[in-house]
């Protein structure tokens, strides 16, 4: 049997895209597909742990023209803090590395 419906489906409207639309600009509310995104937009996550319903997504003439909207740059808060939350693991991964390997070198020299 086949059956004929009619389907509302999302197009980029930076390149007509009708594939992976997954984004749409919080303020000019246009939809933005995968390729246009990475090139032309960001998606703000609203914790430095994890994403959701509260990110904010802008295009990048929308980020340009609101660079000072305080929800704006509170998200570029959460940028700023992950940055710093991954150069804090990174730095403490070498020295708990190192201080691991401190460990088996000595246990070595002992015998043990
Ligand atoms: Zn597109
Ligand atoms: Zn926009």
């Amino acid at each position: 049997m086949r059956e004929t419906v009619q389907q509302e489906i999302k197009v980029c409207d930076f390149c007509e895209s009708k594939e992976n639309v997954f984004n749409t600009c919080s303020i000019c509310g246009k939809d933005i597909c995968y390729k246009c995104h990475k090139t032309g937009g960001v998606t703000f996550h609203q914790s430095c742990f994890y994403s959701g319903s509260g990110d904010g997504c802008y295009c990048d003439m929308c980020l340009a023209e609101n660079a000072n909207d305080e929800l704006i740059l509170a998200y570029r808060k959460i940028v700023t803090l992950g940055t710093e939350r991954d150069a804090y693991y990174k730095d403490f991964e070498v020295r708990h590395t190192v201080a691991e390997k401190a460990i088996k070198a000595i246990r070595g020299r002992k015998g043990l």
